[in-house]
């Protein structure tokens, strides 16, 4: 059989030449399901998530019936909305519209809160075909006059369990009842709870049902091991694994603020460049933190669960739980990001005494055993137990020196991103050297 193209999906010229540009050559599978529908105007249920090529699902279609009956941008009526939990998110799926919509001439803003309205205001005055939005600005804008939903031709709301998850079910509400009737309505969601699937009866007319398995991504394509350290002996297990030059681009997750933040400041103590991303961080910093990350500046982003669903980042060479999800479909969200659009990855998580109840659920989840790394070593110089003689009760200490990852591995050096256990067992020179204190 031969592969699907994006040709015989449907699309236009001017958006399989964008493809092309973007080096895309296969449609993802939800792409291959969700296309053709969407361009005849049908509504639909999507359960996917982050790495799917979901974006691209539902962009390319607006873009095409945008440009098949083309108007001028009508005056604070955008004609496309896509609602979006995060302006993270927002900011990505605005990236995606220009890059998809690069031959076409289509108007979009993206709008969210945090920042001046001004802006925002000027644009929709202007008119814009596509709006990408976040609840709470856009209401805003359109209690204060700015935005009318009164032309709306589409609707998608993408990570629909995210922003009920963040509370935006009243604004959402709201929002329903300012659409018309007549309108072609799509609904993504990583997940499926109760709450959702009334959302999904009350916006969607006779919706295609398109399932993109989470399963697909960890279970088939992610090398996923485990270490088992006591909680006090994680950072100094974790410095020793970051030895690898091959964790070129790493995301390290963890439960909770607090923890992300002593965990990028052991790491910046201990020479690896890392920041942290969270929600008490302001707008800026997190930006600011998200380019140094994707440019290479710095080699470790930490990350809670809520602040990096949505982000868009290739390239991960690996991910790393530092703690264990409670959730257990957060494992399958963090890890996904290191497997993106049909690439391996590695995740390697960090389980102590009391988070193997969370490591059970998560093993039932995903209907696999992780690889235990002391067994099959992932780094075979890793001493099976950290010497807890050498640190502080709770806390490694000591002096190293080291200097920012190599980046290795990624495209600029034409590796892959899969992991060889072989090759990184059999390179010599691996020291574990002792950790300064967070
Ligand atoms: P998404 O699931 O929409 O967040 O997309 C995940 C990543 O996959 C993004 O970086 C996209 O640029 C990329 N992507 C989407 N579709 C494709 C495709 N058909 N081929 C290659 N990469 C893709």
């Amino acid at each position: 059989m031969t592969k699907p193209n994006f040709a015989e999906l449907g699309l236009a010229t001017e958006l399989l030449d964008a493809l092309r540009q973007e080096n895309y050559e296969t449609p993802t599978p939800i792409q291959s399901q969700a296309i053709p529908p969407l361009l005849e105007g049908r509504d639909l249920l999507g359960v996917a998530q982050t790495g799917t090529g979901k974006t691209a699902a539902f962009v390319l279609p607006i873009l095409q019936r945008l440009s098949d009956q083309p108007t001028k941008a009508i005056s604070r009526r955008p004609q496309a909305l896509i609602l979006a939990p995060t302006r993270e998110l927002a900011i990505q799926i605005g990236e995606a519209v220009v890059a998809y919509g690069q031959n076409l001439h289509l108007r979009h803003a993206v709008i969210f809160g945090g920042v001046g309205q001004g802006p925002q205001i000027q644009k929709s005055v202007r008119g814009v075909h596509i709006l990408v939005a976040t609840p709470g600005r856009l209401l805003d804008l359109v209690r204060n006059g700015h935005i009318y939903l009164d032309k709306l031709e589409t609707l998608v709301l993408d990570e629909a369990d995210r922003m009920l998850d963040m509370g935006f079910i009243h604004d959402i509400r709201k929002i329903m009842t300012l659409l018309p009737e007549k309108r072609q309505s799509v609904l993504l969601s990583a997940t499926m709870p109760r709450d959702i699937e009334r959302l999904a009866r009350n916006l969607l007319s006779d919706p295609l049902k398109v399932a993109i398995s989470p399963k697909a991504v960890t279970v088939e394509r992610i090398e996923q091991y485990v270490y088992f350290p006591n909680n006090a002996d994680k950072f100094s297990q974790m410095l020793a694994v970051l030895e690898d030059p091959d964790l070129s681009r790493v995301i390290v997750f963890t439960r909770t603020k607090h923890r992300a933040n002593r965990v990028a400041e052991f790491l910046a103590k201990n020479d690896i460049a890392a920041e942290a991303i969270h929600g008490n961080k302001s707008q800026g910093a997190r930006q600011k933190a998200l380019k140094n990350f994707r440019e290479g500046e710095t080699r470790i982003l930490v990350a809670t669960d809520i602040a990096a669903r949505g982000i868009d980042i290739d390239d991960i060479s690996h991910v790393i739980n530092f703690e264990i999800p409670n959730e257990p479909a957060n494992y399958v969200h963090r890890i996904g990001r290191t497997a993106r659009a049909g690439s391996d990855g590695v995740a390697i998580s960090f389980c102590s005494p009391d988070e193997r109840p969370y490591l059970r659920d998560i093993e039932h989840l995903i209907k696999r055993s992780l690889i235990d790394a002391e067994h099959r070593p992932f780094m075979a110089n890793i001493p099976k137990k950290p010497k807890t003689g050498q640190r502080s009760k709770g806390q490694p200490s000591g002096k190293s020196k080291r200097g920012p990852g190599k980046r290795r591995g990624s495209a600029a050096s034409g590796g892959g991103k899969s992991f060889d256990p072989i090759k990184s067992r059999a390179r010599p020179g691996r020291r574990r050297r002792q950790a300064v204190a967070a």
